[in-house]
């Protein structure tokens, strides 16, 4: 019996299309791709990247007993390995180009080889377990869109596996590329289960969570074996990522003593409490090889954590942080050598001045690989608001090069997010990252952009509405104050009202021009010159004595 068998689990997750869209897929080479087609009122469409699964899909029957189609099965079982491994870089450095990079290069719009390209020299990472057949192949690398990452998973006094199953089917359906399940509470290995046989997107962990919790919970009595064994566990169920904290090194550890909010990742604070315990060096860094070897028999990717990140403005760019990312480079090379993909993951905290430091260390220091970061919330000061102080520094770290961000909900450092907290935090890094897209230049991404504003500008209200991030809170916004069906037409709404509407008094100047023969400017001219002579022939007057009607 597996975990799904459990009849008194009964999640419930959120089926349909997202209003005013309807799936599509696209046959390339043979395999399916899905997108989000948004239908126009002017009869054209708009296809776009689309996270959500079978789960937007009307034909799609769910089950989440069952799970989702083991799409890939077939794929991983039929190719033999490339030089005895079977990870995607492994295939890459053997010139083959697998299914999976034929997926993404669609997905994405750009050329299979390029793909296998990026992936071969270590710039791009596409994290699929073998054993998570269930899965949507995604590419995660600075020269393709920008992804970001939502984070679950319960706690010990919050949440349940229902809960956790439908914030991950949630957090896609808005938009998660990748979604971490960070559990630390009760039935986590069964929690994990349900999640992964149920998640369209690759599922990422922070497998010391677990291994602490074997050991009930004191960090002086985990070891390498109790790790070894959770992570091998977890490549199993098909954990398709997993973050490493092995920068944490013991000589690292006194550099964070003067900090002012001290080592505030969770894994790293683990090992730091580990390596002062033992006064060992860290297990993780001492056993790398030993975990490349088994990273690489399930293609499991690396994404090698910032265990000494920055909690605080005050902390950026210290000593300890990048005492960290230099080990981080030195293990990058060394799983590449083993063909285990790597990402890197960032902070944290950090002031917008201190940004671009950090991209530009990583880079040189980690050969480029994908940069995986956290934010950084670029100030401290609004708890609360911590998804919109994150997703400034989140815009301008995508834009210097980083590859994938974790999202920040409001709840940050107050609480475990719900499920309008998954939301918010999901629609507010899609715009993070595709602000970083568009000033990236990344081909075709402003077409999405061309298509809302044209409709803007034509007052196809629900066009505007459905090529939106979230169309259902873009047309309640509007309803609010104009919610006729003729108001989803009007030239106008209610923020300056009919007679202020910049927008319609440009469609009248574009007509009155092209009424009289005349160019837009010239329009205007003779507007104005007409309005002149109506100033001098009442005298030249500003103000002009009120008359009586
Ligand atoms: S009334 Fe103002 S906000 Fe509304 S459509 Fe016109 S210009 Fe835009």
């Amino acid at each position: 019996m597996t975990a799904l068998d459990d009849r008194s689990v009964r999640p419930s997750v959120t089926t349909g299309p997202i209003t005013g869209s309807r799936k599509v897929y696209r046959e390339v080479d043979g395999i399916r791709v899905p997108f989000r087609r948004v239908d126009l009122t002017n009869g054209e469409h708009v296809d776009l990247y689309d996270t959500s699964g079978p789960y937007t899909d009307d034909d799609a029957t769910i089950d989440v007993h069952n799970g989702l189609e083991r799409i890939r099965q077939s794929w991983v079982d039929e190719r033999e390995p490339a030089n005895g491994a079977v990870s995607q870089l492994a295939y890459a450095k053997a010139g083959v180009i697998t299914r999976e990079m034929r997926f993404v290069a669609a997905r994405e719009g750009v050329d299979p080889q390029f793909v296998r390209d990026e992936v071969a020299i270590g710039r791009a990472v596409i994290p699929v377990n073998r054993n998570h057949p269930e899965v949507e192949p995604a590419i995660i690398g600075k020269k393709f869109l920008v992804k970001i990452n939502a984070n679950i998973g319960n706690s010990a006094v919050s949440s349940s596996i229902e809960d956790e199953v439908d914030k991950l089917v949630w957090a896609t359906r808005w938009g998660a590329d990748t979604v971490m399940d960070l559990s630390t509470g009760k039935r986590i290995h069964e929690t994990r289960e349900w999640i992964l046989r149920n998640s369209p997107v690759p599922i990422g962990t922070v497998p010391i969570y677990q291994a602490l919790e074997k050991v009930g919970g004191d960090p002086a009595k985990l070891s390498w074996e109790a790790y070894r064994d959770t992570v091998i566990e977890q490549c199993e169920q098909g954990v398709d990522y997993m973050t490493v904290h092995a920068g944490v090194l013991l000589r690292y550890v006194p550099l964070t003593a003067r900090r002012v909010t001290g080592i505030v990742s969770r894994g790293g604070s683990i090992m730091a409490a580990w390596c002062l315990a033992h006064h060992r060096e860290s297990f993780l860094y001492t056993n790398f090889v030993e975990l490349c070897e088994i990273l690489r028999a399930y293609d499991v990717t690396f994404s090698l954590g910032d265990g000494l990140r920055p909690g605080s403005i005050a902390d950026a760019n210290d000593a300890a942080q990048f005492a960290e990312l230099r080990t981080l480079g030195e293990l990058t090379h060394v799983a590449r050598e083993h063909d285990v993909q790597v990402m890197i993951e960032g902070p944290g905290h950090v002031p917008m001045h201190k940004i671009a430091e950090n991209v530009r260390l990583e880079e040189e220091l980690c050969g480029e690989a994908p940069f995986y970061t956290l934010g950084p919330l670029a100030t401290d000061i609004a708890p609360a608001y911590d998804h919109i102080t994150s997703a400034i520094g989140a815009a301008q770290i995508g834009w210097l090069g980083t590859a994938m961000l974790c999202y920040v909900t409001p709840k940050e450092h107050l609480g475990l997010p719900n499920r309008d907290d998954v939301k918010t935090g999901v629609i507010t890094y899609k715009i993070a990252a595709h602000s970083a897209d568009l000033a990236k230049g990344h081909p075709g991404a402003q077409d999405w952009d061309d298509a809302l504003s044209k409709a803007r500008f034509e007052f196809r209200w629900t066009d505007q509405f459905n090529l939106s991030l979230d169309p259902d809170t873009a047309r309640a916004f509007h309803d609010e104050t104009l919610p006729a069906e003729p108001a989803k037409t009007a030239h106008f709404c209610s923020m300056c009202g009919p007679k202020f509407c910049s927008m319609r008094i440009t469609q009248d100047v574009r007509k009155y021009a092209e009424e009289h023969g005349l160019t837009e400017v010239a329009a205007i001219e003779e507007g104005m010159a007409e309005m002149s002579e109506r100033f001098h022939d009442h005298g030249g007057q500003v103000y002009l004595p009120v008359v009586d009607r």
